[in-house]
């Protein structure tokens, strides 16, 4: 059986080349540990709005300029990889296009092209990522999110969101652990935001959502650990945007993490807490800009320091004070 460990990579975390080596050394290192990692990753940065623009634009019917952009973006991560962009994601630049023609015929877009759509943002940058992972020298398999998790059929849902923002149960899955385990490949990467309706049809998590991704495959797998990387080295006081004295939270229990995540903090989607909460799982946010901090750790254990305030957020129009443990959210 293996030990099962979650890595995701956020928008910025799979942009460059130079982000890619930085998750080829994390994945190998958490294989010399004995550990098989299931990497999820996100769209290259703002291809997901770039996607949504595309379809707008489509239902003017005018959609060649967004679609181009889209192209040009992975052709050019494609040449810094020194990888050939035809192969590898000429189909995909096709299915792109016809798709969003679909879209300017009708001059509508119902949810579920919308989804078909937004999917290609996760499928484009994992079919790059893992050539080049293989290029490298990685023993690393791709594999369709769509295939892995089933979204729960909600009956009272309307159609936006049964396609754009669809759940998942996170109980443990051992059909998925035995499907996973019989995967060739010591690493697996995959597509965070994406999986599939109990028809087959491509459904998405909401926007913002593979951080949802990695904890439920964290969960369903009963994972050792999920990290989530992404551009900033992990959870603060404040906004260290706005407060220049903020102080990194290096450990947290999932409340408090669930406090700080759902009034503001933009580092983690608060959705994603409770799957691996209820597994007890440990999360570790780390920085794949910064590979070498430590980052945040939120799991079971007793957090930083006493009991009080840990963060404090601020929205406009709105402050609101977070407090341990006290499950205080909106009560303010
Ligand atoms: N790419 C999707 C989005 O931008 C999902 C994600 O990155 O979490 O919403
Ligand atoms: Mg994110």
């Amino acid at each position: 059986m293996s030990r099962w460990i979650v890595l995701k990579f956020g928008g910025t975390s799979v942009a460059t080349a130079a982000r890619w080596q930085t998750i080829a050394e994390e994945i190998r290192g958490r294989i010399t540990e004995g550990y098989r990692p299931l990497v999820v990753c996100s769209a290259v940065e703002s291809i997901s709005n770039r996607l949504e623009e595309a379809i707008a634009r489509a239902i003017d019917g005018d959609h060649e300029t967004a679609l181009a952009a889209i192209e040009e973006r992975h052709r050019r991560l494609a040449a810094e990889m020194g990888l050939d962009a035809d192969a590898l994601l000429g189909k995909r630049f096709e299915e792109l296009r016809r798709l969003a023609l679909g879209i300017a015929l009708i001059r509508d877009a119902n949810p579920r092209l919308r989804a078909r759509i937004l999917a290609e943002g996760e499928l484009l940058s994992t079919a790059l990522g893992v050539a080049f992972l293989q290029r490298l020298g990685l023993d690393a398999t791709w594999c369709d999110a769509r295939e892995l998790l089933e979204a729960r059929p909600d009956p009272d849902a309307n159609e936006g969101r049964r396609y754009l923002a669809a759940s998942c149960h996170a109980d443990f899955d051992p059909e998925l652990r035995a499907r996973l385990e019989g995967t060739a490949g010591e690493a697996l990467i995959t597509q965070g935001f994406i999986a599939r309706d109990p028809a087959g049809d491509t459904v998405l998590l909401g926007r913002g959502g593979s951080d949802t991704s990695a904890a439920l495959f964290a969960a369903r797998l009963r994972a050792e650990r999920l990290e989530i990387w992404t551009d900033g080295p992990g959870m603060f006081t404040a906004n260290p945007r706005q407060v220049e004295s903020a102080r990194l939270l290096r450990r947290l229990g999932y409340e408090e993490a669930q406090e700080i995540a759902t009034t503001g903090a933009r580092v983690l989607h608060p959705r994603c807490l409770e799957p691996v909460r209820r597994h007890g799982i440990p999360l570790h946010i780390r920085c794949t800009a910064q590979p070498g901090l430590e980052g945040t750790v939120i799991s079971a254990e007793a957090s930083d320091g006493a009991a009080g305030v840990k963060a404090i957020s601020a929205r406009t129009g709105l402050t609101l004070v977070s407090m341990e443990t006290l499950g205080m959210w909106q009560q303010g």
